[in-house]
């Protein structure tokens, strides 16, 4: 099995991509394979931030993208563990398949064969002439049956298991497709889910109010350099918590990248979406964080929030820009404060 990614680009973007694609793939030497195009495109179209850096490192050393580091590159960036779980899923699934085939097979075999004995049973009764004949045939009728019996006895248990086992390839596979949706650290979805989301949002023939929250921790950089990076870690995963405390169900929380979180409302007007984000704001201010060994106090930890509005002609860079120049503005006026775009 393959696993193929799933892209969601207008036509108009692909082209506009090909154009680029095209231009690297001459200025680099690079050969025009599938997969190089797959990469190629991966970082012309800019959402893969490792990729591009791993690309950007490659051609560096090599000048080029060869054929071996293609490859690695792929395998590592664009299918990463999905394409190796989902592989291996799909082989347990199809051995398993292979296997409730079999046993049907042979049962129904035994079945007809048993057809055949009945048949051969009821004519013999037909023709008997003395009791001893009849309850032979009804002795040879009863041990058939016992074995018909046993063998959809079999059946079933085999039935069963194979249910079991589908059953657990099938939480398997949903805990994959989250794991690619996720972010490990916080468990937030990840950029790749933002991304996505933000385009399906807005591919939405009626737009209804959206709202987006973008954060950033204030001075973050401090408390690395202060407590260590672990625990710069611990606060970015208690930040992520209180996120997905306010926000509403149907809301989704992302990390955005680094320090950086977010929260796409759909169905959110802006005063609710300040809302939330004031919560989250001033909890984690009145978060009095300890480090866990010494319960030492890390010192008052804050958020800076910029709110956008989704308006009707706007492109996802639009939603996101405005987002973003109001986090600015919160950083500017004072950090620890939330701001919706002007
Ligand atoms: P500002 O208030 O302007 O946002 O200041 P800042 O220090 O938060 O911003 P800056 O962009 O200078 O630093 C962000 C820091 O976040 C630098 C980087 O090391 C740290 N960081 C990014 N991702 C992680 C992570 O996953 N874990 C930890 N511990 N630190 C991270
Ligand atoms: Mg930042
Ligand atoms: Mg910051």
């Amino acid at each position: 099995m393959t696993f193929i990614t799933d892209y969601e680009y207008t036509e108009e973007q692909n082209g506009h991509f090909l154009r680029h694609i095209l231009q690297f793939i001459t200025k680099n030497n690079i050969s025009p394979t599938p997969l190089n195009y797959a990469i190629c495109y991966e970082y012309i179209s800019g959402s893969n931030s490792h990729l591009i850096s791993a690309v950007d490192r490659l051609i560096k050393e090599k000048n080029t993208i060869d054929n071996e580091s293609a490859i690695i590159l792929y395998k590592k960036y664009i299918c990463d563990i999905t394409f190796e779980s989902f592989d291996k899923i799909n082989q347990e699934l199809q051995s398993l398949i292979n296997h409730t085939r079999d046993t049907l097979d042979e049962t129904s075999q035994k079945a007809s064969d048993a057809g055949v004995n009945f048949e051969e049973q009821a004519a013999s009764i037909a023709s008997a002439t003395n009791t001893e004949d009849i309850t032979r045939v009804i002795a040879d009728i009863v041990a058939e049956t016992k074995g018909l019996a046993n063998v959809s006895q079999t059946l079933k248990s085999d039935l069963d298991s194979a249910n079991l086992e589908m059953e657990q390839l099938r939480l398997e596979l949903a805990q994959v497709r989250e794991a690619a949706d996720t972010d490990a650290l916080t468990g937030l979805l990840n950029r790749g889910t933002f991304d996505r989301s933000l385009n399906s949002l807005l591919e939405q023939p009626d737009r209804s109010e959206a709202c987006l929250s973008m954060l950033d921790l204030d001075y973050f950089k401090k408390i690395n350099d202060n407590f260590g990076h672990q625990v710069g870690d611990s606060v970015l995963k208690f930040t992520a918590k209180i996120l997905k405390k306010h926000a509403e169900s149907h809301h989704l929380a992302v990390r955005y990248g680094g320090e950086e979180l977010a929260i796409i409302m759909p169905n959110t007007t802006l005063k609710k979406a300040s809302e939330i984000s004031e919560k989250i704001r001033s909890s984690l201010e009145n978060s009095n964080l300890k480090k866990r060994n010494s319960n030492e106090s890390i010192g008052k930890v804050t958020v800076s929030i910029g709110i956008s509005s989704l308006k009707s002609n706007d492109t996802v860079e639009d939603f996101i820009m405005r987002a973003d120049n109001a986090l600015y503005k919160a950083k500017e006026t004072g950090r620890n404060r939330v701001i919706t775009e002007a």
